[in-house]
């Protein structure tokens, strides 16, 4: 492996960056909207601007705020909040991506306490990254699985071979334009995350983008502890056939009961 292969953490420059995710009264920078410093771009309450903390060597960092409600996700967010957030994040990727200055250019968000974040205010990160390619590790059998549903327009899945698994949902589309349904899809995908998924206990979950030829791929990841098998040995876990066709039952009469599988 090349050192091309690996990000570099500068601890210096997270030194007095804000964490609100363990310590709930603490100050959050994305409700104080009046000091916010070096936006990119702003479209009723989202804000896209640069992240302030930038903590990897050779990146560019940069953070979307999802909207002004401190306590927002999109478990709870209206439908048509939902997709606004997905038009508009979707939007600020590409134009990244266009910008043909990044090697690659990640874009997930990170919700709850296992999830890797520090602020709970809802946003997504849109990471430029100069030298490495970010999607070198992932492959397409990560976005393959047990069908949940499938139509003309978008599929959904849960992995057969996840990357770190144990259980990850894959969203996909292959015309930008049915962004709105990827949104809707991913919302009820988190609804069942949260309030479902082993009767409620994850309050932690993770969504990462891909694109892969046509096909635009949301990843939903609930998290939990590492395990170790992942830490020490790089082995993916995944729930057994029976586990996984329960959650698939569950998931798809959700979908059905919010009105997606008309
Ligand atoms: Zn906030």
């Amino acid at each position: 492996m090349s050192n091309k292969d690996v990000l570099v953490f500068e601890i210096e420059q997270a030194k007095g960056k804000p964490e609100n995710i363990k310590h709930p009264d603490g100050y959050c920078p994305f409700c104080d909207t009046d000091h916010l410093v070096n936006i990119i771009d702003q479209k009723d309450d989202m804000i896209w601007l640069d992240n302030k903390f930038r903590t990897l060597q050779d990146t560019y960092q940069t953070v979307l705020i999802e909207l002004s409600d401190h306590n927002g996700d999109i478990s709870t967010y209206a439908q048509s909040k939902n997709r606004q957030v997905f038009e508009y994040i979707y939007q600020c990727w590409n134009q990244m991506i266009k910008s043909g200055k990044y090697t690659s250019v990640l874009m997930y968000k990170n919700v709850g306490p296992l999830s890797g974040g520090s602020l709970k205010h809802p946003h997504f990160q849109i990471i430029g990254l100069e030298k490495v390619n970010g999607y070198k590790h992932v492959e397409a059998e990560n976005f393959t699985g047990m069908e949940v549903y499938q139509d003309d327009e978008i599929e959904l899945n849960i992995s057969e071979k996840p990357i770190m698994g144990f259980v990850e949902f894959n969203i996909v589309i292959t015309d930008p334009k049915k962004i709105d349904k990827l949104a809707d899809f991913v919302q009820t995908t988190v609804q069942y995350t949260l309030d479902d998924f082993y009767g409620g206990k994850f309050d932690s979950y993770n969504i990462f983008f891909y694109k892969e030829y046509s096909k635009i791929i949301c990843k939903v990841v609930p998290r939990y502890v590492v395990s170790p098998y992942f830490v020490g040995y790089r082995l993916s876990q995944r729930d057994g056939d029976k586990q996984v066709s329960g959650i698939r039952d569950v998931l798809r009469e959700k979908l059905n009961s919010n009105g997606m599988l008309d």
